[in-house]
């Protein structure tokens, strides 16, 4: 048992009991968290994280929780956010150096503002660093593991850096797995003007894309399924298209509804709880899986759940 005393006592920053995990993440649903806690900067997080795993007790770090589905029962143990903790970087030349807590969208304006390239297709993505380094975030041709070249974790207590060559990434997967990432070093590319003139057409591009294709008005988490691995997918279709195959957009169960412009996405259209998003996730599950051979597999993390429920 955590005495709450001393937990306090630890921490600088912000512990909150029972608190919503609603109000932090982008589905905006789920149960509360034992406990929330929000260190005020580096040394508080790593002290926090200590705290915990000295105790053998759980926590669950999160960034922005734009890819998280929270159980209606909550989360047991700690959930300790990075924002605050994280949130500083510095730019030298065309390196970055960026804690895991600075939001994605701040950083891809910020190195192209510079003529730096690398990050500017993925200002669309809501989350953390942190969070788009451990799922290897990506879009419209750009990927995290195309810049970075080192990310600095909290292993047994003290911080260890890894080079990029000893981490394996792949599609929405990086090898960090349960790491907890304190920040990277990227690697960006200088942009001649010609060059960003150009880049900034794409980008304007990806973003009409988005704002047509995406429900962005609605709390969601982004993908809900990864795409299958094309020699599992004869089809060739995405996850998004293969449930449109199926007519389930605009399917609802409770307050959750696969989305009519992305049937990849479910959004909360006022009072969702998780069992209605995981109802519908276990519903296009089984109709891709009969109509097209294929098994999604889930790209949305599930925090509080001590197993998928189909
Ligand atoms: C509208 C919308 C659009 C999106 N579009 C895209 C897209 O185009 N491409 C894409 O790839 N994703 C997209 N996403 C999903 C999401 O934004 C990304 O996966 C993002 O990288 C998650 O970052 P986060 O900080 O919100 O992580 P969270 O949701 O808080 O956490 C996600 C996972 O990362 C882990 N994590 C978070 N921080 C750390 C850390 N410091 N160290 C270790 N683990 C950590 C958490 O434990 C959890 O397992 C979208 C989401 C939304 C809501």
């Amino acid at each position: 048992m955590i005495s709450t005393e001393e937990l306090l006592d630890a921490i600088k920053g912000r512990v909150l009991l029972g608190e919503s995990m609603k109000e932090h993440t982008a589905l905006k649903v789920g149960g509360s968290a034992d406990f929330y806690v929000d260190p005020l900067d580096r040394d508080d997080l790593c002290r926090a994280l200590s705290f915990f795993e000295e105790r053998n007790l759980p926590y669950t770090l999160i960034g922005r929780g734009t890819n998280l589905v929270v159980h209606d029962d909550g989360i047991r143990g700690a959930v300790i956010v990075t924002s605050r903790a994280l949130g500083n970087y510095t730019i030298k030349k065309n390196i970055l150096t960026c804690s895991a807590g600075v939001p994605l969208p701040v950083i891809a304006e910020k190195t192209f503002s510079l003529s730096l390239g690398g990050l500017e297709m993925l200002q669309g993505i809501p989350g953390t660093i942190g969070g788009a380094v451990a799922m290897n975030a990506g879009a419209y041709g750009q990927e995290m593991s195309g810049v970075v070249s080192w990310v600095e974790i909290f292993e047994n207590g003290k911080p260890r850096v890894i080079s990029a060559e000893d981490i394996r990434f792949g599609y929405r997967y990086s090898s960090l797995g349960e790491s907890v990432i304190l920040g990277s070093g990227m690697k960006l590319e200088k942009l001649s003007t010609a060059e960003h003139g150009r880049r900034s057409q794409l980008r304007r591009e990806a973003f009409e894309k988005r704002a047509l294709s995406q429900p962005l008005s609605w709390p969601n988490a982004g993908s809900v399924f990864r795409n299958p691995r094309p020699e599992e997918n004869p089809s060739g279709l995405s996850a998004g298209q293969m449930i449109d195959a199926c007519g389930l957009k605009g399917t609802c169960k409770g307050g959750a509804m696969i989305s009519q412009e992305h049937a990849n996405i479910i959004i909360n259209t006022g009072e969702a709880a998780s069992a209605d998003v995981m109802e519908l996730i276990c519903l296009a599950k089984e109709h891709v899986r009969k109509m097209f051979g294929v098994s999604l597999e889930l790209e949305v993390k599930l925090l509080g759940y001590e197993k998928t429920l189909c």
